[in-house]
């Protein structure tokens, strides 16, 4: 080993130390899952080998995993397992090496964090991934992530998986199921993680390196297109708020269910949505609030669920911001104008809150409004007071400066008031803490 390359090393061990000393002894590198839904009756059966990097005094770390039964837990590094109270504790050796790996199978029926919908052959998930996969849920603990998606032999020959990342694979098996691996390399926190498999249309076009793809089984190939034309200038438009490149080689959208759901290269967006912008084609909040959260959300990402303005309060605003650059202020004005209406409303009901919540369990409708609708007022507030060239400029240094990290909102006005020079203690003061 070299001189410099022993100084790497050690860099790379102090990092490896510190993220897993700030994530409670243990941080995971990599998952590899190998999850196969059952749609027809509502289960889930999977494998997951979880890579993670843990602290010399570390002898027990915590996974989630909902109301799964975990069976089989092992490796080198494992003495023992239970399953307590949504957690699956694992006891590990003494005098382990800084990076260890664990395989862990797993079955259930899970009702919450993952959609079946029998009657159309479809299932989704949404949000709470430790219902559907063994992970750690831990917002700070990011990961990159391979999944295997089986679908079931009794799907037609169009069915398809979907799922975070990029497509790398697809496999038929001898027994008539088919493999789609997906692979998301950037490491994300576990609730980006996810996936869809029905029928699909499907539609896909080329923007620059990036591979957009579009599904739905309510809309044809002609709908999909009409529906989704404003992607590669969304696309475009993020880069250049923020001076960082969409990190997947293909952003992948979906028609689907009853939700909507960021995930790592991939969104979950409501079936009927569709319809409303073909009836409307300026109705895209939705689809650039989703794409938004690829930059604000799954790469700079609050570092607590207290600080959820940071990722929900970006995604509104910025939507309003791809408004303006699409078709105009007038429409940028009539958003924000609905976003402080929304405001108005939970303040005069007298349910006012700070943005920084203390903690965020069992939050209230009110306290989404605060978060999403009062937030994206408040970047607009800010924006007044900054002027644009100074708070584009803020945005686009606290962006490049966080991504991939955590971020609370002290960090978030620092950045940028280094960016413009301004004190923004009493604006902070005011409308933020
Ligand atoms: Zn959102």
């Amino acid at each position: 080993m070299s001189q410099f390359t022993k100084i790497l090393f050690f860099l790379f061990c102090v990092v490896c130390n510190q993220v897993a000393a700030q994530n409670g002894g243990f941080d995971v590198l990599n998952y590899h899952l190998k999850i196969e839904p059952d749609i027809q009756a509502k289960s889930v059966k999977g494998e997951v080998d979880i890579l993670f990097s843990v602290d010399d005094a570390t002898q027990q770390i915590a996974l989630d995993c909902g109301s799964l039964s975990v069976e089989v837990v092992e490796g080198n590094s494992v003495v023992a397992f239970q399953q307590k109270d949504h957690q699956l504790i694992i006891q590990l050796k003494d005098k382990l090496p800084k990076e260890n790996s664990i395989h862990i199978t797993y079955q259930g029926n899970p009702t919450r964090g993952i959609h079946f919908m029998p009657e159309k052959n479809q299932v989704y998930t949404v949000f709470s991934t430790s219902e559907w996969m063994v992970c750690r849920n831990l917002i700070t603990d990011k990961a990159s992530i391979a999944m295997d998606v089986i679908v079931d032999e009794n799907l037609q020959a169009v069915a398809h998986a979907v799922a975070c990342g990029d497509l790398v694979e697809q496999k038929k098996f001898d027994n008539g199921k088919v493999c789609f691996s997906w692979v998301q390399n950037n490491s994300v926190p576990a609730y980006t993680f996810g996936f869809a498999i029905g029928e699909f249309n499907h539609s896909t076009i080329k923007h620059k390196e990036t591979v957009l793809n579009c599904y739905s089984a309510a809309h044809t190939k002609a709908q999909l297109d009409t529906i989704f034309q404003y992607t590669a200038d969304m696309i475009e438009f993020f880069e250049s708020k923020t001076g960082v490149a969409y990190q997947n080689k293909s952003y992948n959208q979906i028609l689907i269910g009853n939700h909507y759901q960021e995930m790592a290269g991939f969104s979950v967006l409501k079936e009927t949505y569709g319809a409303m912008i073909l009836k409307d084609s300026t109705e895209t909040n939705l689809v650039s609030h989703e794409m938004a959260h690829q930059w604000w959300g799954n790469n700079i990402t609050c570092e607590r669920w207290g600080e959820f303005w940071l990722n929900e309060a970006f995604a509104t605003f910025m939507s309003a911001a791809y408004n303006e650059h699409r078709f105009g202020k007038e429409k940028y004005l009539k958003d924000i104008n609905a976003y402080r209406e929304v405001y108005e409303k939970v303040k005069n009901e007298g349910n006012d809150k700070a943005l920084v919540f203390k903690n965020w369990n069992n939050p209230s409708s009110s306290d989404r409004s605060i978060v999403y609708f009062k937030g994206a007022y408040v970047l607009h507030l800010m924006r007044e007071e900054l002027g644009d060239v100074a708070f584009w400029k803020g945005v686009k240094h606290y962006s490049k400066k966080y991504f991939g990290n955590s971020v609370n909102a002290a960090l978030f006005q620092q950045a940028m008031e280094e960016a413009t020079d301004t004190d923004l203690q009493p604006f902070f003061d005011k409308w933020v803490y």
